[in-house]
C-alpha cells in the first residue's frame, strides 16, 4: 500500500445540490490546492494554511476565468480524518465543476482515490481500527435514527472496547500455559486442570453472549420482513395502513382484491420493518385469486416473520385454521382484528387483539413485533455485523475444543493450539492482525470519496 501519494474525491453524493465537496488528503494536498485554486482576498495572494481554518478562494476555468467561488478548509495532520494533511475544497454543487476541480487536483499531482479509500488511510494510519472503518459505512448506509446511533456508537470504538476483556483474558490464559511449559524445568507450578477451566468459562460465556445477541444486532442492521396474511376482510390492508400510518394499500369492502403483494417499508422502534400485504387467502377457484394465494404462501415463506390476521367480529373458519397452521412453523403472531365490534369468539391469551380501525392495540402489537426478536441490552452491547458474528463463532467453537482438551488431561501445548485459535479471529475484527483480503472486502463495499 503506498501511502505517500495523495488522493483526490468528489465527497458529496452525485447529482446538484448547495454545495459539493472535493477532498484531498495525502502529503501534498496543501500544494495540489494552491496550484488549481487562487486566493485573491488573502494578503498578497498568499493563501493561509492555518489548521481546521476556512479561507475564501476562486477555482479558475480552463481559460483562467474564475468558474466557482469556493470555502478552503484544512485538516492538519495527524488531527484529520485520515491522520494526512487533508483539504476540503467546498465548491457549489454543479456536477460539471465538480469534476473540473478533481481533473484540476489529478492534474496537479493528485490520484483519484478507490472507494473507501479516506476511511482505509484512517485505518492504515492507526487513527481508526476495523470495526470504527466498517461503522462509517454502517452510519452512512442507515435508514433509521435508531441505526445512525448505533453506529455512532461503534465509530467511537464500543465494539473494541467490549472484546478487549475478553482478549486480555485470553492472553492471560495464554501465557499462563506458556509459563508452564517453558518454565516447567524451574519448577513454575503448572495449571491444574480446574484453573484452566475456570480461567476458559467466563470467556466462552461472553463470546456466546455476544453471539446470542446478534439475532437482535442482524435486526437493527438489515430490518425485517413481516407478511401480513388472513382470509379475505379480516382487515390486513387496514393493519398494513396503521402499522405505516399513511395510507398506502387500497382498502375495500369486496373481498379479494388485494391481488399483487403491496410492500413498504416502516420504521418501529428505529428498525426498518418492510410490510408485504398479502392477497386475501381463501381456498378460492378463480384462478387470479389462487395466483394471489401462492404468492402470499410465498410471501410467507420469505419473511422473517408473519403476522396472521383473524376477525374477531365473526366466527373462525376453515381457512382460518389452515393458515394457522401454516404459519405455526414459523416465528409469527396472531392478531385478533375488530375488537371494537361485538367478539363472536373470544381470542386466548397469546394472541395480541387489535382494532385497525380505532387503532386500539396497535403499538402492543408494535412492540411485539420487534420484541419477540429478543430484547437489546443496549449496555452490555450487541454485535451487529456477520463478519463479527463469524468470527465470534470461530472463536468460541476453539475455546470450546480448548475446554474438552484440559478436561481430557490433553497435554497443554496442544490445549495452546486451541487458544490460538479462538485468538486469532478476535484479533481478526480489529484488524490487530488482518490479510489485505479482508481488508479488501471491508473497504469496496465503500462509497468513493468516504
Ligand atoms: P383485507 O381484505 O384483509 O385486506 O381487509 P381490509 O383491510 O380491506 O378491510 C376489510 C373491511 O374491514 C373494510 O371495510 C375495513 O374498513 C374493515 N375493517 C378493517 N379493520 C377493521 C377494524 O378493526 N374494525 C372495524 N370495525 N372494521 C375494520
Amino acid at each position: 500500500m503506498i501511502l505517500r501519494d495523495t488522493i483526490a474525491a468528489i465527497s458529496t453524493p452525485p447529482g446538484r445540490g448547495g454545495i459539493g465537496i472535493v477532498r484531498l488528503s495525502g502529503p501534498d494536498s496543501v500544494s495540489v490546492a494552491e496550484q488549481i485554486l487562487r486566493f485573491p482576498r488573502s494578503p498578497n495572494g498568499k493563501p493561509e494554511w492555518k489548521p481546521w481554518r476556512s479561507q475564501l478562494a476562486a477555482l479558475p476555468g480552463p481559460d483562467g476565468a474564475p468558474v466557482d467561488h469556493v470555502v478552503v478548509t484544512y485538516f492538519a495532520r495527524p488531527r484529520s480524518y485520515t491522520a494526512e494533511d487533508v483539504v476540503e475544497i467546498s465548491c457549489h454543487g454543479s456536477p460539471v465543476v465538480l469534476r473540473w476541480c478533481l481533473e484540476c487536483a489529478c492534474a496537479a499531482g493528485a490520484r483519484l482515490a478507490e472507494p473507501g479509500e479516506f476511511t482505509l488511510r484512517a485505518f492504515l494510519n492507526g487513527r481508526i481500527d476495523l470495526p470504527q472503518a466498517e461503522a462509517v459505512r454502517d452510519l452512512i448506509e442507515a435508514t433509521t435514527l435508531y441505526q445512525a446511533s448505533v453506529a455512532a456508537q461503534q465509530l467511537e470504538g464500543s465494539v473494541s472496547r467490549r472484546l478487549a476483556p475478553i482478549k486480555n483474558q485470553l492472553v492471560e490464559l495464554v501465557a499462563l500455559l506458556e509459563a508452564g511449559i517453558d518454565f516447567a524445568e524451574d519448577d513454575v507450578g503448572v495449571a491444574s486442570t480446574e484453573q484452566i477451566l475456570c480461567a476458559i468459562e467466563p470467556i466462552t460465556a461472553e463470546l456466546r453472549r455476544l453471539l446470542g445477541s446478534f439475532a437482535y444486532g442482524k435486526l437493527v442492521q438489515s430490518g425485517l420482513t413481516l407478511a401480513i396474511v388472513g382470509r379475505p376482510n379480516v382487515g390486513k390492508s387496514s393493519l398494513f395502513n396503521r402499522l405505516l400510518e399513511q395510507d398506502r394499500a387500497i382498502v375495500t369492502e369486496i373481498p379479494g382484491t388485494t391481488r399483487d403483494l403491496v410492500s413498504e417499508t416502516a420504521s418501529m422502534k428505529g428498525i426498518p420493518v418492510k410490510l408485504i400485504d398479502t392477497a386475501g387467502i381463501r381456498v378460492g377457484q378463480d384462478l387470479v385469486e389462487s395466483l394471489g394465494i401462492e404468492r402470499s404462501y410465498q410471501a410467507m415463506a420469505d419473511a422473517d416473520m408473519t403476522l396472521v390476521v383473524l376477525n374477531l367480529s365473526v366466527p373462525l373458519e376453515e381457512e382460518d385454521r389452515e393458515l394457522l397452521g401454516r404459519a405455526s412453523s414459523k416465528r409469527h403472531l396472531i392478531v385478533a382484528n375488530k375488537s371494537d365490534l361485538p367478539h363472536a369468539w373470544e381470542p386466548d391469551e397469546n394472541m395480541i387483539t387489535v382494532s385497525a380501525a380505532t387503532g386500539d392495540g396497535i403499538s402492543e402489537l408494535r412492540d411485539r413485533i420487534i420484541g419477540s426478536f429478543g430484547r437489546a441490552d443496549t449496555e452490555a452491547g450487541f454485535i451487529t455485523s456477520i463478519r463479527h458474528e463469524q468470527l465470534l463463532r470461530e472463536s468460541l467453537e476453539a475455546m470450546e475444543k480448548a475446554a474438552t482438551a484440559a478436561s481430557l488431561g490433553i497435554p497443554h501445548e496442544m490445549i495452546l493450539l486451541d487458544l490460538y485459535a479462538a485468538l486469532r479471529p478476535i484479533d481478526a475484527i480489529t484488524g490487530a492482525t488482518t490479510a489485505d483480503d479482508i481488508l479488501n472486502r471491508i473497504f469496496s463495499t465503500f462509497c468513493i470519496g468516504k
